[in-house]
């Protein structure tokens, strides 16, 4: 059987996703294979398709015993004979386990790294013909990754033992270099394709909030997404009881897990989790790992994590099923505190690791403060994500919080070229606080026995406060005109670009976010302005023959013993109920909907459709079908259905003129967009309409593939193409306060007049 087929036949699916292809290719060509992709991107795929497709048996190394027997049960509900064998199977069913796989029973087998030293399972290991030995959460296996397991390096020595090499591939969703070396180096995988890919999780939106109460913020946004299923990591577990004990007290069912808890409860917990008895869970990072759950609606970090891959790694973990999901994360600047000092008293478990403690705590430093720029960047949080992790991007993905808040612009040249001054009067020699204070003239302790007071820069920055002067500063840290000393001291000390500022004139623009309407109107947490569902396609008959069809998979998920999701996801329920599929032939072109599922449960949901519709073929989505099934355009089907619901949610119409109020438009040589939106403005009807803001204009102008935003060498800059030029952008420069030059977008009157007839609606 072809590739395709198998994806088909087995997994439901009928097109590989982005990268996918290029690994199942690499393995069936005998070549070591390293994918790097994040969690959800679709790895288990990547080797499970060609696992079947090989002559021998594929033993799957994974670390959690969780992980297997998740992966385990969707194998065999696909139809394919998998099993797994850890501690948590008796003797008896070890015994059992290996007596069927001697007998070439399974094509998959799972294991603990632990059990490859074994006499039975290296018995049975070189009897047997093994294809490939395939290392899931490989970043396991280097010292410098965050979850280094000494039982990992066993791999090398049972692969080693094998008659016959296999083929080796491993997977992680860890990408820096180091871990990457380390897992091509210490596996001794042999001239492996490596593919980093997929970091872009589309259907995810990326927020990063600074309540006034985090604890208010959560109750709100549960209270508003009662039928969501979410997980919210804290940083300690005495967070964990106190954010579960405050959603207890508000009749949220959520369930708890962290380390201090014992193992016994915590696996019941988890469960309650995963079959959906309890809707959210409540955890430290130790929780998660191997869980598959894909109906996870939402991620909220109540404390920021200590590094982007574990962020990414937990934030991940909603919307596996491809539907949208929100990844939240509540910031303030205690955090950066309580991380500090989980790091500076970290254990470091293994004896060889412990020379390198220096070391180590540099990296962890490193890494928390890469976690802490994305917490203050106004950037879009999507960039700086996919930048983090190696990949490209655009400056704007519009799914992110940052893409979606309003910003204005101020000069701050004066203002940067003081706190530069100040930071080399200090010559680098102190933190982000001391240079504030020193700005700002305070007169606490710790200043006085630095004796700031000597420095010229000391009260130069009067007028501001303390935080506005951090504000300043760290802009000016994300723009390279400071650094920080990646240690623990943080010591901030000239960036590459101070000459830029100092020397060149090249202007320092600051963006702050103004409120929008939306989020002055919305309460505080904005919660579910972000969000639709996969099932927002369908209509009033369509939601409720998917309700129908959701309480027919918790019944069979209860007949089978496993959870709903495995049965089917959500996503394939909603386009069953699109599709409303009457026979095989068209239930099989359900994407999720594989051949040993519909043997199973094809015929009962087809019933069910058949006895709810009478027979006949209903329209049960809005919009057009051609867009439901195309799979990646059903997000944007979903983002055109979400602009709908918000206007909807406003009193106010989106902003638009007729075609009078456009005649008394007045055209100038040229525009800048923020003057361009005033002046839009000020001819609407102001009482009907929301206000035209320039970052509207530059959406437009973006998506017209006019001009863009993009980082050269790291730092912003505006640039206009050819399709552009021709509709009369130019470029200008313009003069900050402090008479330094810039360069910025004019409009000329042709585009003035194609902005115009943008927003004129036909009367
Ligand atoms: P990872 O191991 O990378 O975290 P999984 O292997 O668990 O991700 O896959 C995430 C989800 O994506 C699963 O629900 C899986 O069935 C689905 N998936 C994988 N490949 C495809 C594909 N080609 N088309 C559609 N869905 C897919």
């Amino acid at each position: 059987m072809q590739k395709q087929e198998i994806l088909k036949k087995y997994f439901g699916y009928t097109n590989f996703r982005e990268g996918q292809e290029i690994l199942v290719d690499s393995i069936l060509r005998g070549q070591d294979t390293l994918g790097i992709m994040p969690t959800g991107a679709g790895k288990s795929v990547c080797y499970q398709v060609p696992a079947l497709m090989l002559s021998g048996i594929t033993v799957v190394i994974s670390p959690l015993i969780s992980l297997m027997k998740d992966q385990v049960s969707s194998l065999n509900q696909a139809g394919i004979h998998a099993a797994y064998i850890n501690s948590s199977l008796t003797e008896n069913q070890i015994k059992k386990a290996m007596e069927y796989a001697i007998k070439g029973q399974y094509k998959i087998i799972y294991v603990a790294p632990e059990r490859l030293e074994t006499y039975e399972f290296i018995n049975f290991a070189q009897n047997a013909e093994i294809s490939m030995v395939t290392v899931d959460e490989a970043h396991c296996i280097s010292q410098w990754g965050q979850d280094f397991r000494p039982s990992y390096l066993k791999i090398v020595s049972f692969v080693k033992g094998l008659r016959k090499r296999p083929i080796i591939s491993a997977f992680t969703a860890t990408a820096t270099e180091q871990v990457k070396e380390d897992i091509i180096c210490v596996l001794g995988l042999s001239n492996p394709q490596v593919l980093v890919s997929g970091f872009d999780r589309k259907n995810l939106y990326f927020s990063v909030e600074k309540p006034k109460s985090k604890d208010r913020f959560i109750v709100d946004y549960i209270e508003k997404h009662k039928d969501d299923s979410g997980i919210i990591y804290c940083a300690t577990r005495k967070n964990v009881e106190k954010v579960c004990e405050i959603l207890e007290k508000s009749n949220v069912p959520a369930a708890k897990y962290h380390a201090g808890m014992d193992n016994h409860t915590r696996n019941e917990n988890q469960e309650d989790f995963i079959y959906d008895r309890k809707p959210v869970m409540v955890a430290t990072n130790a929780f998660g790992m191997g869980i598959d759950k894909s109906n996870v609606r939402f991620v909220i970090h109540y404390n920021m994590p200590q590094s982007m891959e574990n962020y990414y790694q937990e934030a991940g973990r909603a919307g596996r099923d491809g539907e949208d999901s929100e990844c939240i994360l509540l910031y303030s600047g205690q955090d950066l505190i309580i991380n500090r000092f989980l790091i500076e008293n970290k254990e470091i478990k293994n004896e060889d690791m412990r020379d390198n403690y220096k070391i180590i705590q540099t990296h962890d430093e490193m890494r928390l403060q890469q976690m802490n720029r994305y917490c203050l960047t106004k950037d879009c949080l999507r960039g700086y994500i996919l930048q983090y992790f190696g990949e490209h991007s655009k400056i704007r993905c519009e799914n992110c919080s940052n893409c979606q808040r309003e910003y204005k612009e101020e000069d701050k040249t004066e203002e940067a070229l003081q706190i530069i001054e100040c930071v080399r009067e200090m010559r680098g020699r102190y933190g982000i606080n001391v240079v504030a204070g020193t700005l700002n003239g305070a007169s606490r302790a710790k200043l006085r026995e630095y004796h700031v007071e000597k420095f010229n820069a000391y009260g130069a920055m009067k007028s501001y406060n303390e935080d506005e002067i951090k504000q300043i500063i760290n802009e000016m840290i994300e723009a390279g005109y400071l650094m920080v000393t990646q240690d623990k001291y943080a010591l901030v000390k000239l960036g590459v670009h101070a000459q830029d500022l100092t020397e060149k004139n090249t202007g320092f623009v600051m963006k702050y976010a103004v409120a929008s309407e939306t989020e002055k109107t919305d309460t505080e947490s904005g919660a579910g302005k972000h969000r639709t569902r996969k099932s927002d396609v369908l209509n009033g008959r369509g939601l409720e023959l998917f309700e129908q069809l959701r309480r027919l998979r918790t019944e069979i998920a209860k007949e089978e013993g496993v959870p709903p999701y495995i049965v089917f996801s959500d996503k394939t329920l909603v386009e069953m109920c699109a599709e409303i599929p009457f026979n095989r032939e068209e239930m099989m072109r359900v994407a999720g909907v594989g051949e040993n599922k519909f043997n199973k449960y094809g015929k009962r949901f087809i019933d069910e459709i058949f006895s709810f519709t009478n027979g006949i073929k209903e329209k049960t989505y809005f919009g057009e079908r051609a867009v439901l099934f195309a799979d990646n355009e059903i997000s944007s089907y979903q983002s055109s259905m979400k602009r709908k619901t918000r206007r909807k949610s406003s009193e106010k119409s989106p902003f638009f003129i007729n075609s009078q109020q456009a005649e008394a438009f007045p055209y100038k040589e040229r525009y800048l967009v923020t003057e361009l939106a005033v002046a839009l403005t000020e001819i609407s009807d102001k009482e009907a309409v929301k206000k035209l803001t320039g970052a509207d204009i530059f959406r437009y102008v973006i998506g017209e593939g006019w001009a863009d935003e993009i980082y050269i060498e790291g730092r912003r800059k505006k640039v206009i193409y050819e399709m552009g030029k021709t509709a009369g952008l130019v470029m200008g420069i313009r003069i900050s306060k402090k008479e330094t030059e810039y360069e910025d977008i004019y409009y000329t009157e042709h585009a003035q007049k194609l902005i115009v007839a943008h927003y004129t609606r036909a009367d």
